[in-house]
């Protein structure tokens, strides 16, 4: 079928100005607009027609090559037919060869649009986060669909030039006197719609598939911080770049263990008859139990340090410490037997206090003293 005037196709003259193909262009593309016929091949073949007719009449230097020498100006890519071999001749994947297609047709590709950026919250156990883990985490996502390369139409013929950009992908906003340009919203910057879309992802160019990805998490990582994993959100379009993955770390508390920059702290009770005779007890470390000895007259506050039990630094292996405050229990509930075993030590430690020593009474006894006589 040969292909009809471009004037013709517009309804206009071949001396209109820009302006008055511009309106001639709207009446009829909003006439024949895909939403409004739906299912009609005719109109939809039409509205191609006048898109295709208006590219090239809309820009002036297309414009004046058709005038002088007719659709041979442009290698007429006829619609539909044709495609299949001409795909195969550029090599290229559909989408690419697609692109090209439009971009010879407009002098201009299709805007490039970056990924979405994705975010995934990850929680993690205290011990996890101190001392460093990987975890494999499992995110909906998007990729491009493989029926259409990522077009979002059946076949080449499914798409057609976006009407409200005229297939430039962007679309002028008048902000005071600046007129700005904007990323198409119809077209969300590819500068063309689907007519036919592909059944596998219902013209999106995209499907949603469930993502896995491996995240590192570094020793001494703290709650509530950020891993920006670049290039790792949503693909592109249009050859636009990826974006971001961005995993929020929630560090679990850990029921005994406390951080403190690379040091760790934790209380541990003692009874009164330990801490004055000395004992031996289990301290809770990342790494589980360990034996630490408490020497006899130890008062309530004291801190122990395990060395090098705390959270790893750089990379030279080398750790913080756990501090350990033991912290003195007074006994209550007391069984007879142990009230009376009490009431002895009270007994000898009476006024004996330089015997039975407790050399913070004493200091108090002594100021008291001095205070009041
Ligand atoms: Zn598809
Ligand atoms: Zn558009």
């Amino acid at each position: 079928m040969a292909k009809r005037d471009y004037y013709d196709v517009l309804g206009a003259k071949r001396s209109a100005t820009s302006a008055e193909l511009k309106k001639a262009f709207r009446a009829l593309a909003l006439e024949v607009h895909p939403d409004k016929n739906p299912g009609d091949k005719a109109a939809e073949e039409r509205f191609k027609e006048i898109n295709e007719a208006y590219a090239v009449l809309s820009d002036p230097d297309k414009r004046s090559a058709y005038d002088r020498i007719g659709h041979a100006a442009f290698g007429a890519p006829s619609p539909g037919g044709t495609h299949a071999s001409s795909a195969g001749g550029h090599g290229g994947p559909l989408s690419e060869v697609i692109e090209g297609l439009w971009g010879d047709l407009f002098g201009k590709r299709p805007k490039k649009t970056a990924g979405r950026d994705l975010r995934y919250t990850l929680e993690v156990e205290f011990k996890e986060a101190a001392l460093g883990t990987s975890k494999q985490i499992r995110f909906p996502s998007r990729r491009d669909c493989s029926s259409c390369g990522g077009t979002g139409a059946r076949s080449n013929s499914g798409l057609s030039p976006c009407v409200s950009c005229a297939g430039r992908g962007e679309v002028r906003v008048q902000q005071g006197v600046f007129t700005l340009g904007k990323t198409c919203p119809t077209c969300e910057g590819s500068g063309k719609i689907v007519t036919d879309p592909c059944g596998a992802c219902k013209g999106a160019g995209l499907i949603q598939f469930e993502r896995e990805f491996t995240v590192k998490i570094p020793p001494g990582t703290e709650d509530g911080s950020v891993r920006l994993v670049a290039k790792e959100g949503e693909p592109g379009r249009h050859g636009g770049p990826p974006g971001d993955l961005h995993v929020i770390v929630r560090v679990a508390p850990h029921p005994l263990l406390e951080r403190q920059g690379i040091h760790l702290i934790c209380e541990v009770p003692i009874s009164f008859p330990q801490a004055a005779l000395g004992a031996q007890v289990d301290v809770p470390t990342l790494e589980g139990k360990v034996k630490m000895r408490i020497p006899s007259g130890t008062q309530s506050g004291r801190m122990f340090r395990l060395r090098g039990k705390g959270i790893p630094k750089g990379d030279a292996g080398s750790r913080g410490d756990q501090h350990v405050r033991v912290i003195v229990e007074t006994p209550t509930n007391l069984t007879p037997r142990a009230r009376r075993l009490l009431e002895e030590l009270a007994e000898e430690a009476g006024d004996a206090v330089a015997q039975v020593s407790h050399p913070r009474k004493k200091n108090f006894l002594d100021k008291v003293k001095e205070l009041f006589g």
